[in-house]
C-alpha cells in the first residue's frame, strides 16, 4: 500500500527535530511526507486512509538495539518472524537481532539468512549484528569487514565478554577503521563466577551466591580505557551498576566515543525482587514469589542505589538508550532452582509501558524518554530511523498513554512468556504501528 495515511491532531513528539505539539503526520509511499499544524481537508480525507488521533501520541517507531531473536537454532523459544510480530506489539518498529544464535552470526552468510528471514516476515526492520569473535568465542576475530557488508550494524559477542583484553583492543581497531560500534556485555567472568544475583544483603538473606556490582564496573572501565586508546565507538549493553554510570560519565567528559543503553526491568526492579518484595515503582503491593526465576537475568537486578543511578542517567542522558535485552526462554530453563535457571527476560511487549511509568514517577519528562526509545539510540549506531522528519522511513506508532492493561504472557505474540511483570496492571499501549508507512500491528479490542 503506498497511499497516504494521515494521522490526525494526536500529541505529536518527535525528539529528533525538538517538536511536542497537536500536528497531523502524514505518511506517503514509505516515508514521512510532512508534519503539519492544518488537519486534513475533505477533499484529503476522501482520498487517503485518516487515523483520528485526537488525545493519543503519535511517536516515531522505537528503536531496540539489544534484541534475541533466536533463529537460527532455537524456533522453539522465538523466530525472527514471532519476534518481529512482538516488536509491532510493542511498537518497537527496528531491533537489532544479537549474534549468539546457533550457529552464531559470525558470517555473512548467517547475516543474510537473518536480514531474507526479517523481509519474509514484514512486521519489523531487523538489522543483524555480527560477532566480535568467532563463534563468540572470544580468540580469533570473525571477518568485520564481510559482517558490515552483509549488513550488520554493530559488533558484539553479547551473552560473553571478550576477556582478552589484547583480542578486544584489536577488534576495536577494525571496528574503528570500518566505522563500525563496538557492543559490549561487560562481565569479568572470574568475579561472576558461579553467581546467580546481585551480591549483597538480598542474596546473603536468601542464602544464593552473588555477582558482586565490580564484576561489570571492571569491564565497563576497561573497555572504556581500549576506546580511548584505540579512537572506536564503544556501546555499552545493559548497564546495571551505578559505578559503570560513573565511569561512563567520566569517559565522556575526557572525550571517549562511548553510548550505553539500560533496559527496562533494570530501572524497574531491584535485587529485592528476587526476594518477592514489591518494585519500587510498580504497581502498589504488586509482589511475586520469592526464588522467582523470572527475576533471573545477565546482568543480575542490583540495588535501588543503582537503579536510581540508571534512571537519572537516563534523564541527563549519560545513558542514551532503552534497550529490552528480550531474551525468550521456555519453561523447562526457569522451571528449575533458581541456581541452574536461564539467564534472561521477554521484554519487546512490556518496554513502552515500563517506560512511560518512569513518566508518570516524575523521574523524567515525556519527550525526554520518547528521545531515549527513539532518536536515542538510532543515534549510538548512527541509523536514519527513530524520527518523522520529512524524507524519513515512515516508522510512526500510535499510542494511547492512559490506556491500563494487565500483562498476561500467554498472550503475547512472542513465543515465549518469561517476565517478571506477569499480573502488573501498567498504562500506556499501542494502538497502531506502522512500518515504512504499512499498517503493522493494530490493537484488537479485547486486549
Ligand atoms: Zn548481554
Amino acid at each position: 500500500m503506498s497511499g497516504r495515511t494521515f494521522l490526525a491532531g494526536g500529541r505529536v513528539i518527535d525528539p529528533a527535530n525538538g517538536l511536542d505539539g497537536v500536528r497531523t503526520v502524514v505518511l506517503e509511499d514509505g516515508v514521512v511526507r510532512e508534519v503539519r499544524a492544518a488537519a486534513p481537508s475533505a477533499s484529503e480525507r476522501a482520498a487517503a486512509e485518516v487515523v483520528d488521533c485526537k488525545g493519543l501520541l503519535v511517536l516515531p517507531g522505537l528503536v531496540d538495539l539489544h534484541v534475541h531473536l533466536r533463529e537460527p537454532g532455537e524456533e522453539g523459544k522465538e523466530t525472527i518472524a514471532s519476534g518481529a510480530r512482538a516488536a509491532a506489539a510493542g511498537g518497537v518498529t527496528t531491533v537489532v537481532a544479537m549474534p549468539n544464535t546457533r550457529p552464531v552470526c559470525d558470517s555473512a552468510g548467517i547475516a543474510r539468512f537473518v536480514l531474507s528471514k526479517a523481509r519474509e516476515a514484514g512486521r519489523a526492520r531487523v538489522l543483524p549484528a555480527g560477532a566480535i569473535t568467532r563463534g563468540s568465542l572470544g580468540e580469533a576475530l570473525a571477518d568485520h569487514a564481510e559482517l558490515k557488508d552483509a549488513g550488520c550494524v554493530v559488533l558484539t559477542d553479547d551473552g560473553r565478554p571478550v576477556m582478552n583484553a589484547a583480542v578486544m583492543r584489536r577488534a576495536l581497531e577494525y571496528a574503528r577503521d570500518l566505522e563500525l560500534p563496538v557492543m559490549v556485555h561487560a562481565e569479568d567472568l572470574h568475579l561472576s563466577c558461579g553467581g546467580a544475583m546481585n551480591e549483597g544483603p538480598v542474596a546473603t538473606r536468601l542464602g544464593l551466591p552473588g555477582v558482586p556490582a565490580a564484576a561489570e564496573v571492571a569491564m565497563v572501565e576497561r573497555d572504556l580505557l581500549l576506546a580511548e586508546l584505540t579512537g572506536a565507538h564503544l556501546h555499552i549493553g545493559h548497564v546495571s551498576a551505578a559505578g559503570s554510570v560513573r565511569a561512563i560519565r567520566a569517559a565522556r567528559a575526557r572525550g571517549v566515543r562511548v553510548t550505553a543503553e539500560a533496559t527496562p526491568h533494570h530501572f524497574t526492579l531491584t535485587d529485592e525482587a528476587v526476594a518477592g518484595s514489591p518494585s519500587p515503582i510498580g504497581p502498589s503491593g504488586q509482589a511475586g514469589e520469592p526464588y522467582d526465576t523470572h527475576a533471573k537475568m545477565y546482568p543480575p537486578l542490583r540495588s535501588e542505589a543503582d537503579r536510581q543511578e540508571i534512571v537519572r542517567a537516563l534523564a541527563d542522558g549519560v545513558i542514551d538508550a532503552i534497550a529490552t535485552d528480550h531474551a525468550p526462554h521456555g519453561p523447562l530453563d526457569k522451571e528449575v532452582e533458581f541456581v541452574h535457571a536461564a539467564n534472561g527476560v521477554v521484554g519487546l511487549e512490556t518496554s513502552l509501558s515500563l517506560s512511560l511509568s518512569l513518566v508518570r514517577a516524575g523521574a523524567l519528562p515525556l519527550p525526554r524518554l520518547v528521545e531515549r526509545l527513539s532518536w536515542g539510540p538510532a543515534r549510538c549506531f548512527g541509523l536514519p530511523y527513530g524520527t518523522l522528519s520529512p524524507g524519513a522511513p515512515a516508522d510512526a506508532i500510535v499510542v494511547d498513554p492512559e490506556r491500563a492493561w494487565t500483562v498476561e504472557p500467554r498472550r503475547f505474540y512472542s513465543r515465549s512468556g518469561n517476565t517478571p511483570f506477569a499480573g502488573w496492571t501498567l498504562h500506556g499501549r499501542v494502538l497502531r504501528t506502522f512500518v515504512e508507512g504499512k499498517l503493522v500491528h493494530e490493537l484488537k479490542e479485547e486486549e
